[in-house]
């Protein structure tokens, strides 16, 4: 058996054109192995071989998703402006997650993708150009086991409830996911209003989260709440925080859009 680290190197061996033989002897690790290694990361980057990793949900002790903070701030995202759809014949199960990034921020594609990455590492991850965004689109047999939120229909038109494991991930810190909430459907304009002498204007930043699911408003707000940073409802879909001392909180784990 031998650890990430050393698979990580030998794989990095391979990458750079030594034989199977050359990165045994370097490693210590069999040949065998090294070749099953090379199997399998070429399975991963196969369309419908995705999946191949074994996935922390549907195995035999199901366990959270790692690593979580990757895990929370896509959930935030997905929640927000991503779709899971099948991609191929129902027996073969693959599914695509899509999450749409506007072309605005490169900034916030990267951190999709790495997010992406560092959950399932062995799937590709696509970036497809699409008018005005950036599709960040991934296949695997699990995404429906990673996001139970998946199902028929737009998804402010059913109910959007956290399973268990993933409240305590949520719970455990609930920054992430506000960070992948705000980055999908929010944003920090500057708010403009005259002093109440009437003596000229004066500005300041608010963040704003506009979703028409009450049910993801109500996770949005619920962990908000569990970081003490206020917020009210401005309009019927849209949350607002806007003290200073609560955009300041955001400021400091979320900020304006790059
Ligand atoms: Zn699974």
């Amino acid at each position: 058996m031998y650890d990430t680290s050393t698979r990580q190197r030998a794989l990095a061996l391979l990458g750079q054109g030594l034989t199977v033989s050359e990165v045994s002897r370097r490693t210590g690790v069999s040949r065998h192995a090294i070749r099953e290694w090379q199997l399998r990361t070429e399975q991963g980057r196969d369309l419908y071989a995705a999946g191949s990793r074994e996935c922390p949900r549907c195995s035999s002790a199901p366990r959270p998703p790692e690593p979580a903070p990757d895990y929370s701030y896509l959930l935030g995202l997905y929640l927000g402006d991503g779709c899971i759809s099948p991609v191929s014949a129902p027996e073969k199960k693959v599914w695509a997650l899509r999450i749409a990034c506007a072309n605005a921020w490169p900034g916030l594609i990267d951190e999709c993708v790495g997010a992406v990455r560092a959950l399932r590492p062995d799937n590709r991850v696509r970036t497809i150009q699409r008018p005005g965004c950036v599709e960040v689109n991934t296949h695997s047999k699990h995404w429906p086991c990673l996001f139970p939120q998946h199902g028929p229909g737009r998804k402010h038109e059913r109910r959007i409830e956290l399973a268990a494991w993933q409240r305590e991930i949520v719970h455990a810190d609930p920054r992430p996911f506000v960070r992948g909430l705000l980055h999908s459907d929010g944003c920090r304009p500057t708010n403009r209003v005259r002093r109440p002498s009437g003596d000229g204007w004066y500005e300041y930043p608010r963040y704003l989260f506009t979703n028409v699911s009450a049910d993801i408003r109500g996770l949005y707000t619920e962990a908000l709440d569990l970081l003490g940073i206020s917020w009210k409802q401005n309009k019927p879909i849209e949350i607002s925080v806007a003290r200073r001392e609560a955009v300041a909180r955001l400021d400091g784990f979320v900020g304006p859009k790059h």
